[in-house]
């Protein structure tokens, strides 16, 4: 009997946001397996969950063709990329979520860092800007984001800092660290905090902005300060909450 193996991406966000994550995949195990071609279990493991609103939907901060092509290309390629990756590892014969896949990497993994945190970081990014939801951060976090950084504003200077001074392509990131408070940090390329095995500053993601020029250039060209202004707006706060809470 084949074992399969089973993946999702968990530990982001409220229940109400879940991905549906599940599909499966036969497992590399099989050295027994038939070797007759087509014969294999698709090795689609990961699928991206339907974006939920429309392309336009966060104009003019983001505009329509950067988003479908982020989402429908960039996104897309990586969780291509990811399912290929995974089906030639050995010994995935166990269920395991994305978080703890990537939590699980080494700096090695080059397949498997770059588009498993692909696939996880576009995730976050597209919830996080979900049109709704509150502006602007509230309740406890509104206070511990107060508390710690200073003030608000104070944070949000942290934050943009961050993504403004990321050098060539990365993210930047609220996270709530290994000892438990929240920080700012970046990360380049696609690595993210919970690469714990690669990345300096680890923790869970609550936030996360993609600086990478695919996720502006067609409408802020090298402004990318510009770009990260108009993302601020488009935080949906109830999320970066909820992040907090899984
Ligand atoms: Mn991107």
């Amino acid at each position: 009997m084949k074992k399969r193996t089973f993946i999702k991406l968990a530990g982001t966000v409220g229940a109400g946001m879940m991905i549906a994550p599940l599909a499966s995949c036969g497992g590399k195990n099989s050295a027994d397996a038939p070797k007759v071609k087509g014969s294999r279990p698709q090795p689609f493991l990961f699928e991206q969950e339907p974006l939920g609103y429309d392309f336009a939907a966060l104009s003019p901060a983001i505009d329509p063709i950067t988003m479908e092509i982020h989402y429908g290309k960039h996104h897309a390629g990586y969780v291509t990329k990811l399912n290929r990756a995974l089906h030639s590892v050995q010994g995935m014969e166990e269920e395991v979520s994305l978080v703890e896949l990537l939590k699980g990497l080494k700096p090695g993994d080059t397949a498997l860092r770059n588009n498993g945190g692909g696939h996880y970081n576009h995730t976050l990014y597209w919830r996080t800007l979900a049109p709704g939801g509150a502006p602007s951060p509230e309740g406890d976090l509104k206070k511990e984001l107060a508390d710690t950084f200073g003030s608000l504003d104070a944070f949000e200077k942290e934050f943009a800092t961050a993504a403004a001074t990321r050098f060539g392509s990365g993210w930047a990131w609220l996270m709530r660290d290994s000892s438990g408070a929240l920080s700012v940090t970046s990360t380049p390329n696609q690595d993210n905090p919970l690469m714990n095995g690669i990345v300096e500053s680890a923790g869970t993601p609550l936030l996360g902005i993609d600086v990478w020029e695919h996720a502006y250039y067609l409408n802020y060209q090298n402004n990318r300060k510009a770009y990260i202004s108009a993302f601020m707006e488009r935080i949906n706060w109830d999320v970066v909450a909820a992040n907090d809470q899984a």
